[in-house]
């Protein structure tokens, strides 16, 4: 039973990769700084997985920005306005590379990046690569041969990682119509052919083809250039050993193509489909071998070795043991270094770190699985600790709490309705609140000015006390009521100056929720993450928000806002446990949401907001279950939501594009007002609620926060014309894309002005 890894995280266990970057990006180290910076991580990581007894080590894993742009430089699908970069300049291959994934504002250029998206339903983003009709490829970049004989000159023969061909043209996009990129694959395939050549001559054995797109839905042509793709390899490459990975989800209808590819094993990911498994043992020809994802690479819990040593050991009885590998679910990209580096009692206690695994020890799980199931080893002590473990998170009381367990069971459907059908709500708010037409409002955060960040630090640090830091917040948010006072908002919010994050904020004051010191994971380039952890039972012991909104209400007449982040958007940003369904979890959090939104409005808060920005990236990757994650989501949003008077008013806010296709759920969260991005696209994403006749309020952004551009009033004007075509003038908000923590003061002072004017004129047109 072969040992494996996918991929390993290359941020490196202090985020090296980070500042290495940062570093040469800013002028402040050499490339040769940065190349050192990377060969050394890339040692460092090879002798790790070594030690930890892996029998076949990734390469090509590591990657200075992304994997998918690694790709597009391999096979030169490097967009046009970028050969400026480097022809007839100094800049080198890496300044291209890094100009694709940022931009360049440099020699006279301004060159805009290639479009970041999300990797599949992870929050690692990629570099979308950019394909014209007829596109012609050829070996550019030679990272996947350099890295090969780097590794083998240390004494690995690395497994070397490429991006699929198939999977590669599908995380593409189209830039010209006309044609669809996989007819692209006849172009593309005799790159990979040329870098499968040389690696074989340089003596590689496997080579790793990650083909997610095999998990998801496909169409008739994708389903051919499979076919194509691996037939082709394999009889050019007879002798090469092929491992075809897919993860994310299960193999499904596609089995029996998976299972009629020429390859030598396919990886499936057992974690998130651990049923594909009886079903691919059944069709698997020999001698394909079959790699078994037992151990969750998408998630920071111990895996119960237990119930995998089942699957292996079923595997091994349909196959034999040669034909059985062993992996991580999918590459550990997405989990943090090494949970040894927690050491710190009071961020993370040893009593919840023993139930969890960082990628590190995920290696140990491996290769423990691997002795466990080749050797009888049945008194085996970490064997013995493991299940111990698993035991205790069963039964711990740190974790389980019979009261919240009782609230949940007792939740009823009249939890999930207003009192009121909207319209009627509508007319008891517009009585109490008494606002204008075109009320006008922000998303909530203000800039979060140096000064601010530097209080929090100092708080955090013990430099200031409580009191202090309080006193400097509150004196804060006063000028901020003050302000929009003058500038004539209709609806004013606090700033959230006392938030770091809309969800670690609300993560720290909630029962079963614990953090790490370390556990930085990659989001995009030099960007990481650190996931706050949900490990048990969640409750709010005490009130979130209620101080600080109330604070800011008590301030002015104007109704103030209160603020909270919805119950889906907490779940989708933490790491979550794995022993419930994650709808069980997005429950209890919409309860304690709920106690929230109850106790603001007995604070006397009117109008209450809870973002929920990331329902829609927790879509299913297949459609086939989509509705059944609406329907729990939006349950738990409305029962966040749901428990207050007529009168009182909630929103909700979501920054992405993209409505059409759940445009019905979004009406079913049935917030009497939701703010959404659209200025980028000059109000087309109103289209869908116009379609749909959306029926609640709405206000669509009228200027994009993104950018310090400071928009003027008639644009504005312009934009809110457009949305009064369609939405009814009762239903129409003025209010900005999304919070503006991320923005100056300057251009945001000048651009809400602009704002406020541009409602001014809507109501009285001359
Ligand atoms: N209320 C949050 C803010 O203004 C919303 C952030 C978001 O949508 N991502 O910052
Ligand atoms: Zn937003």
């Amino acid at each position: 039973m072969l040992t494996h890894n996918l991929g390993y995280p290359r941020i490196g266990s202090q985020r090296q990769l980070k500042r290495a970057c940062e570093d040469y990006w800013a002028g402040r180290s050499t490339l040769q700084q940065l190349l050192q910076a990377g060969s050394k991580l890339r040692e460092e990581n090879w002798k790790l997985q070594k030690e930890a007894g892996i029998d076949l080590i990734p390469s090509n894993d590591f990657s200075f920005y992304d994997q998918v742009l690694d790709m597009s430089l391999m096979v030169n699908a490097i967009p046009q306005r970028f050969h400026d970069v480097v022809i007839g300049r100094k800049n080198s291959e890496m300044d291209l590379y890094f100009a694709m994934a940022r931009g360049f504002q440099k020699d006279g250029m301004d060159l805009t990046a290639l479009e970041m998206t999300k990797w599949f339903d992870t929050n690692y983003h990629y570099l979308v690569p950019e394909f014209q009709k007829g596109q012609l490829f050829k070996l550019f970049s030679t990272k996947v041969i350099d890295e090969f004989n780097e590794a083998k000159q240390l004494g690995i023969k690395t497994k070397p990682v490429l991006i699929g061909p198939v999977s590669y043209l599908l995380l593409g996009k189209e830039k010209e119509q006309g044609f669809d990129r996989i007819d692209l694959i006849e172009n593309l395939l005799p790159v990979y052919l040329e870098i499968l050549n040389r690696l074989e001559k340089l003596g590689v054995e496997w080579v790793q083809f990650d083909e997610p797109f095999l998990a998801l839905d496909l169409g008739e042509k994708e389903r051919n250039a499979f076919t194509y793709v691996y037939q082709l390899i394999r009889t050019s490459f007879p002798k090469l050993k092929v491992l075809l990975a897919t993860y994310f989800e299960g193999i499904g209808e596609e089995s029996v193509l998976a299972a009629s590819l020429p390859v030598c094993a396919i990886h499936l990911d057992l974690v998130r489909k651990p049923k594909q498994l009886s079903q691919m043992l059944s069709l698997i020809p020999e001698p394909i071998s079959i790699s078994l994802g037992v151990v969750d690479g998408r998630n920071i819990w111990i895996n119960d070795l237990e119930a995998s040593l089942k699957l292996i050991k079923e595997a091994a009885e349909k196959l034999g043991e040669s034909r059985v590998m062993l992996a991580p679910s999918c590459s550990l990209l997405h989990v943090p270094c090494d949970l040894d580096l927690e050491s710190d009692e009071k961020v993370l206690s040893s009593e919840i770190k023993k139930w969890m695994a960082f990628a590190k020890q995920k290696l140990g799980e491996v290769t423990l699985l691997q002795k466990l199931a080749t050797e009888e080893q049945l008194d085996n002590i970490d064997f013995r600790r493991n299940q111990e473990a698993i035991a205790s998170r069963k039964t711990s009381p740190l974790i389980h709490d019979n009261k919240v367990k009782a609230r949940v069971g007792a939740v009823t459907s009249a939890m999930a309705s207003r009192k009121s059908p909207f319209a009627l709500r509508a007319e008891k708010q517009r009585e109490l609140l008494n606002l204008p037409l075109y009320p006008t409002t922000t998303i909530g955060s203000f800039p979060q000015t140096k000064e601010v960040r530097s209080w929090r630090a100092k708080y955090k640090r013990g430099d200031l006390s409580k009191v202090q830091y309080d006193k400097l917040l509150r004196d804060e948010t006063t000028g901020l009521i003050r302000w929009q006072e003058e500038i004539g908002l209709d609806v004013l919010v606090h700033g959230e100056y006392e938030r770091n994050d809309m969800v670690e904020y609300f993560g720290e004051q909630l029962k079963g929720y614990t953090f790490s010191s370390n556990g930085w994971v990659q989001s995009y380039g030099s960007r990481c993450v650190k996931p706050p952890i949900v490990f048990g039972d969640v409750s709010r012991p005490n009130p979130m928000t209620v101080y600080w909104s109330s604070f800011a209400q008590s301030l002015t007449k104007v109704p103030v806002k209160g603020m909270l982040t919805g119950p889906v958007t907490i779940l989708q940003w933490s790491f979550v446990r794995d022993d419930q369904p994650r709808s069980e979890t997005a429950l209890q959090i919409a309860l304690a949401i709920r106690d929230e939104v109850q106790d603001l409005e007995k604070a006397g808060i009117k109008i209450i907001q809870i973002d929920e920005p990331a329902i829609r990236e927790g879509l299913p990757l297949r459609k086939a279950e989509w509705q059944q994650y609406l329907a729990w989501s939006i349950r738990a949003f409305r029962i966040s939501s749901c428990g207050v008077e007529d009168e009182t008013q909630i929103h909700t806010h979501m920054c992405y594009s993209e409505f059409n296709d759940i445009i019905q759920n979004i009406a079913e969260m049935d917030a009497d007002v939701i703010t959404i991005e659209c200025s980028r696209s000059q109000m087309e994403l109103l289209d869908a609620f116009a379609k749909f006749k959306y029926p609640n309020g709405i206000g669509p952004g009228v200027y994009d926060i993104h950018s310090p551009r400071v928009p003027s009033q008639e644009e504005m004007v312009f934009l809110l014309k457009k949305a009064q075509a369609v939405i009814p003038d009762e239903n129409l908000w003025v209010n900005p894309d999304c919070g503006l923590k991320t923005r100056h003061w300057p251009e945001t002072r000048e651009a809400l002005i602009q704002m406020v004017a541009a409602a001014k004129a809507l109501r009285e047109p001359v």
